[in-house]
């Protein structure tokens, strides 16, 4: 099945299955702030997803500036 959902993301505080539905997501606080519903049982929560730590790409150096 190719569009069959995998269950990711938050468990469901009403039924405790992790079939969220994203209905509406906008910029907030400096991240995404998503509505969800809950596909098995119709619980709504809204998170906020916020980026905490950011890393280079590549090598897990940080670029050096040369000064000349
Ligand atoms: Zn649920």
């Amino acid at each position: 099945m190719i569009d069959e959902e995998k269950p990711t993301g938050l468990h469901c505080p009403g039924c405790g299955k992790r079939m969220f539905k994203t209905v509406d997501s906008r910029p907030a606080h400096g991240g995404q702030r998503r509505r969800r519903v809950c596909v098995s049982c119709g619980f709504k929560v809204i998170t906020l997803e916020t980026i905490i730590r950011t890393a280079q790409p590549g090598p897990g150096r940080l670029k050096e500036e040369v000064v000349r």
